[in-house]
């Protein structure tokens, strides 16, 4: 079975009068430990893409099937739910919460899950030894470096050991060496852990990390 299975995707955005195709027949798979990248230029859908199969956004025709099961024909509520079992997310800015620490923030996805305040607990302690941020685990956000906040990003989405990881241009926002970092963690860990990683960007050196690129144009996978 695929972990994600997308069949004749589609998404228009109507604003007024106008509508944007962003997304059209889009058809793609991707198996248990794949580590993928989405390629395209600005604009092009590769933010609406990770949204729709983060459970995000709905589309406006075709399916998205998550470990064989259909997200998009469900109740909001579920979807949230799957969201925050099955998906993680690696935001561009981190989005971490400043005013928590390590830990917290690391434990945060948790929190929503049904998990034994024990278990929880230990869940947290083996990412963080995991991480190498076990140092820094009660420090807030705004005190530690901006490899431990990635690192910090990356142990929140794999906390809760989610089907896929979706990563929306991850390193859009760093100098090449830390991004080059980030992206060799997230390898480390899809290889060690069989994690599988999405992960959209624009430039041609991320995607050599890439085991697989699937490139979009204006809002059309090539084949
Ligand atoms: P990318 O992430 O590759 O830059 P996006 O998925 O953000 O591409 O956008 C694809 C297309 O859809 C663009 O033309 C963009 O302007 C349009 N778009 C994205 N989000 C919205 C929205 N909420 N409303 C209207 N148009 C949108
Ligand atoms: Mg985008």
């Amino acid at each position: 079975m695929y972990v994600i299975e997308t069949i004749g995707l589609t998404k228009i955005y109507k604003s007024g009068k106008e509508e944007i195709i962003a997304l059209k027949n889009v058809n793609l798979t991707l198996k248990q430990g794949d580590f993928v990248t989405i390629a395209g230029p600005s604009g092009s859908g590769k933010t609406t893409l990770l949204n729709l199969i983060g459970c995000i956004d709905i589309p406006s025709d075709g399916k998205i099937l998550l470990e064989g099961e259909d997200i998009t024909k469900i109740k909001e509520s579920d979807r949230v739910k799957i969201r925050r079992k099955k998906i993680g997310f690696i935001f561009q800015s981190f989005n971490l919460m400043q005013a928590l620490t390590v830990y917290e923030n690391i434990e945060f996805p948790l929190l929503f899950l049904n998990i034994k305040t024990k278990e929880r607990k230990n869940m947290v302690i083996s990412m963080l030894e995991e991480l190498g941020l076990t140092q820094v685990a009660k420090h807030r956000i705004t005190d530690i470096s901006g490899g431990q906040q990635q690192r910090c990003a990356i142990g929140r989405a794999l906390i809760k050991n989610p089907s896929i990881v979706l990563a929306d241009e991850p390193t859009g926002n760093l100098d090449s060496d830390t991004g080059k970092k980030i992206l060799n963690i997230m390898k480390e860990l899809n290889r060690s852990k069989g994690v599988t990683f999405l992960f959209s960007t624009h430039d041609p050196m991320v995607m050599e990390f890439a085991d697989k690129v699937f490139k979009l144009h204006n809002g059309r996978l090539d084949i």
